[in-house]
């Protein structure tokens, strides 16, 4: 059966409806795997995105006067919504950065996201204390108001929900930021929002530029909070204008450079299978996967074999052909970005194993899985983020060289280690310097009820359930004097 055609909707929506840029303004979106002009998107203009702050603030008070179920409900009807569209999403995804259907799994997870949330606003409490002599004292947690999310190409969808989901239980009303390279899916939802039943101005979702929306949102004082998942530099940017405007509460989510260490002792089939998934699942233009990985010297030439057979046969092509797991990169800048580091470890004196070619001009921007081995450590092509796929594997020999290696980063997202030595596992996860370890597994493998963020320069607070309402709520404590 073939994919229906998607419903390609490009304006801003806001208030509960669809309308066009202020000033008419659009940018054009084109298919990375066939250069054709896909849309003409509506940019938010700052007079677009302070509309869309104004809309939100006036429907708050109302929707914090629900009870969380009662928001809940209007979730839930999303979810079961966005669950029937399935496939119209991924092809939209498809067409916008690349992201091949048969390995769609934004919708999934975005809808699995809002009955959670939609089932936790209950879990938001405070506390009691009588340890104050004289007084009763108790905590309230309570909604900012407006506070907004901006978000990034590589899971659109997932990233617009993670935000809004646990923003909306508390009582907050939203504005939500797309990317200006992925920007179909959330723009879609809209019609979605409407028939689930969300007030007009609770739930608002604009496309544009950093700049003017961005930035408008970022010091913006009428917004209290501010979700972000993207790279370090917006994540800096973002971090000074709340700083310059209203000191609003900010998380982000940044970017990371994460090692997986493959000891001798390993299920290496196992391991080579799911670092290879992880660094080739959405062309590797993933926070979270594994660009580095080190191979203990003893298993060394038998794990990259394995790696470099499996990882060498993904499937090239038409993002929308169900038979494809290797879509091409988001755009043009994304693909001459990545083969700037191909190029670079290459005259560095890394050993390339693997692709490392350039496509065929005009035929998709589609980077082949490639791998480097054993790439000066200090050299940048180690150090920065890639975002494409492509791997540098290294050999070690003892536990303390590796260790040092894995943590000689800025970065500290996601780290993992293969070994069926129980204390060898637990010592190398402790000094992991990382927000998620996986022992014997690899990202994208989190536990979706627990804390997912970075250290060191891979962000700042954490989502998760717990971590992601508390986040979207201030908390005030109440004391009360009890006379004698
Ligand atoms: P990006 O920082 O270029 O853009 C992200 C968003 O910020 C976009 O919507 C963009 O329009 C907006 N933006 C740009 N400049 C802005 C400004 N000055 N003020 C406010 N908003 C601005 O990131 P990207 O290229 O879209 O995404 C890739 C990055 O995201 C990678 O670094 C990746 O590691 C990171 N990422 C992190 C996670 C995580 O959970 N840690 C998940 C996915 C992606």
């Amino acid at each position: 059966m073939s994919a229906p055609k998607p419903l390609v909707e490009t304006r801003l929506f806001i208030n509960g409806e669809y309308a066009d840029a202020s000033d008419r303004k659009t940018f054009k979106l084109y298919n990375p795997a066939t250069h054709d002009l896909v849309a003409e998107v509506a940019e938010a203009s700052a007079d677009d995105t302070n509309r869309a702050v104004a809309a939100a603030k006036a429907a708050q008070p109302a929707w914090a006067e629900l009870a969380p179920h009662q928001r809940g409900a209007h979730m839930k009807k999303l979810a079961a919504l966005i669950r029937d569209n399935m496939q119209e999403l991924a092809v939209l995804e498809a067409m916008s950065m690349g992201k091949p259907v048969g390995t769609y799994i934004d919708g999934v997870l975005a809808a699995g996201r809002l009955d959670t949330f939609a089932e936790a606003g209950g879990l938001v409490q405070g506390k009691t204390s009588l340890n104050t002599p004289g007084t009763v004292g108790f905590t309230w947690k309570q909604p900012f108001g407006v506070v907004a999310g901006i978000i990034p190409w590589n899971v659109p969808l997932y990233f617009c929900i993670n935000k809004a989901a646990p923003a909306l239980v508390v009582g907050n009303v939203v504005v939500i930021k797309s990317s200006e390279k992925a920007p179909l899916t959330s723009a879609r939802i809209g019609h979605w929002i409407k028939e689930a039943g969300f007030p007009p101005g609770v739930f608002n979702i604009i496309s544009g530029y950093g700049n003017p929306s961005g930035v408008t949102l970022a010091s913006h004082m009428d917004v209290r909070a501010i979700s972000f998942t993207g790279s370090g530099r917006t994540g800096r940017a973002i971090t000074v204008a709340a700083a310059q405007s209203n000191l609003k509460n900010v998380t982000l989510e940044l970017g990371g450079k994460s090692p997986a260490i493959i000891f001798e002792d390993a299920d290496l089939e196992q391991a080579a299978a799911e670092t290879q998934y992880s660094i080739q699942w959405n062309s590797g233009q993933v926070c979270m996967a594994n660009s580095r990985i080190y191979v203990q010297d003893t298993v060394a030439d038998k794990y990259i074999a394995t790696f470099k057979k499996m990882f060498g046969a993904a499937k090239a092509g038409d993002p929308t052909d169900p038979g494809i797991n290797h879509g091409p990169v988001a755009d043009e800048v994304q693909y001459h970005n990545v083969h700037r580091y191909i190029d670079m470890a290459k005259a560095a004196g890394g050993e390339l194993l693997l692709g490392g070619e350039k496509a065929e001009k005009g035929k998709g921007f589609f980077v082949k899985p490639t791998i480097f081995t054993n790439t000066p450590e200090d050299h940048q092509f180690m150090k920065e983020e890639i975002f494409g796929p492509v791997v540098n594997i290294s050999v070690f020999s003892s536990e303390d060289e590796v260790l040092k290696k894995a943590n000689d980063t800025e970065y500290g997202l996601y780290s993992s280690v293969y070994t069926k030595n129980i204390d060898r596992a637990m010592r190398v996860a402790k000094h992991l310097e990382a927000g998620t370890v996986g022992v014997n597994c690899t990202s994208p493998t989190t536990c979706h009820d627990l804390p997912f963020g970075g250290y060191k320069a891979s962000g700042t607070g954490r989502e998760g359930v717990r971590e992601s309402l508390d986040h979207f709520c201030e908390v005030k404590t109440v004391v009360v004097k009890v006379g004698k």
